[in-house]
């Protein structure tokens, strides 16, 4: 009943989709790490060029969990470090 394709009428986001893109240097960023909340989802883009210090053009997006298409996926991901309070799979 949570699958997005049973609510036609959820919009749904997928960070896959989309790209960051830095307004300092003019690049795409990397998603460089995922990271679970309790009612979101976390991502952290970063420049990997030498133009930027990430400190200073890092982003971070945060996406409200029940809206979050790209959950699974980014625990695929190498960089993901579960953390945080555990929770049951749905
Ligand atoms: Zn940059």
């Amino acid at each position: 009943m949570t699958e997005p394709e049973d609510r036609p009428d959820l919009h749904v986001i997928d960070v896959f989709m989309m790209s960051v893109k830095c307004g300092q240097c003019d690049g795409y960023q990397t998603l460089v790490r995922f990271r679970k909340e309790a009612e979101k989802n976390v991502y952290t883009y970063e420049c990997e060029n030498d133009v930027c210090d990430p400190n200073v053009t890092r982003t971070i997006v945060e996406v409200p969990k029940h809206l979050d298409n790209s959950t699974r996926r980014a625990e695929e991901l190498p960089y993901y470090a579960p953390e945080g309070p555990r929770e049951p799979p749905e």
